[in-house]
């Protein structure tokens, strides 16, 4: 049972397991016998080393990432890898695919637009709620890259295939999603992942990139965004993120003491299930947007139909009763929850029985 008094369902930064919390105040004043904490340590010392590569070796066993890819604890950002991805991959061809169902992906096409010619394989829209089969995709096969968000943490969109490019390297920024449910590595050229949405503090990337797509930045690159420089120097090039990679690792642990991704993964479709089927029974009460095939899992966009008046007394009312975070991006509006590996299954049945309960009291 958890210790604290409140049910977070913020969007990021977002939930992360108490049983780690703990874990690293523990550690956190002096870290195992060497007298200091990982704050104050170098990043050249034995102890740190083994942290960094303990932690790749960690992601490496819960995704199940091959040799073939590098895997790098990066700096900047999910922002920061729009512009990494693009002056890392777009010297292939100069041009590259985008697929933008949501805000995430369209910031990432707009940042890419700087380095080279963007192609957008949706028609444009400013509606987010549908990922359109591939059918109707407008693929350039000479693309560099191309790329998705494969979860779009503001309007609540999930891909539910990975897309087949023909042989076109494929770019995913799964920030939002990320160990929420397994996924094939060898269908991806570049996988990377902000760590605040389900891995650990802000600051610190998860990035994942095929070793045959090394070596060929774009001159301007940062030697801090170069994927190779970053990979031949194990992600020590410069002063790393120490305690955002330290954090990280004892997320990992802790991934593969309750059972890995795919206990996360069946986790998540209770969860979920739980909150779109108090919507889905609500008859009304509740709307969600996006279509039922591109529903997210993670992030879960909703409306009440009676108005804004209403949405905010459900979010007061539901803040009394100590569930936090639920207010709807800016852009969007009304209420959304968000069901990181962190909530657990009884936090998200506490918000559905809420749900309910408003809904009998205000209808
Ligand atoms: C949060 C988020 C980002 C941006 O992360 P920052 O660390 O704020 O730059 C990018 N993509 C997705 C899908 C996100 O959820």
């Amino acid at each position: 049972m958890s210790s604290k008094k409140v049910i977070n369902f913020g969007a990021g930064p977002g939930k992360l397991p108490e049983e780690v919390m703990l874990e690293v105040q523990r550690e956190f004043v002096e870290y195992g016998d060497s007298g200091i904490s990982v704050v104050e340590m170098s990043h050249r010392s034995q102890e740190y080393e083994a942290i960094n590569n303990s932690a790749q070796r960690l992601i490496r066993e819960l995704l199940d990432i091959p040799d073939t890819y590098s895997v790098m604890f990066m700096q900047g950002g999910g922002t920061g890898l729009f512009c990494a991805v693009a002056m890392n991959l777009m010297s292939r061809s100069g041009k590259a695919d985008y697929i933008v169902t949501g805000s995430w992906s369209a910031k990432a096409a707009k940042e890419a637009a700087k380095y080279g010619s963007v192609n957008l394989v949706l028609p444009k829209t400013d509606s987010y709620v549908d990922v359109p089969p591939q059918s109707s995709w407008n693929l350039d096969p000479e693309a560099s890259y191309v790329y998705y968000c494969d979860n779009e943490t503001v309007h609540g969109l999930e891909f539910p295939d990975i897309p087949d490019t023909k042989g076109v390297p494929l770019v995913a920024d799964m920030s939002s999603n990320i160990l929420t449910r397994p996924f094939d590595i060898t269908k991806f050229g570049v996988v990377f992942a902000g760590a605040q949405k389900n891995i650990g503090p802000s600051g610190t990337v998860l990035v994942i990139v095929r070793r045959d797509l090394l070596g060929s930045p774009l001159p301007v690159t940062p030697l801090v965004w170069d994927f190779s420089v970053m990979t031949k120097d194990n992600s020590l090039h410069n002063t790393p993120p120490t305690f955002g990679v330290f954090v990280m690792l004892r997320v990992f642990e802790w991934i593969k003491r309750q059972g890995g991704v795919q206990e996360m993964a069946a986790r998540s479709a209770k969860k979920s299930s739980l909150i779109y089927n108090a919507i889905q029974q609500s008859a009304g009460f509740y709307l969600c947007p996006v279509k039922p095939r591109a529903r997210s899992r993670v992030n879960i966009p909703f409306r009440i139909a009676a108005g804004a008046e209403l949405e905010a007394k459900f979010l007061s009312e539901a803040k009394k009763r100590n569930m936090i975070q639920l207010k709807g991006h800016r852009l969007v509006g009304g209420i959304r929850a968000s069901l990181y590996n962190a909530v657990t299954v009884e936090e998200a049945q506490t918000l559905a029985d809420f749900m309910k309960e408003f809904q009998k009291a205000n209808s």
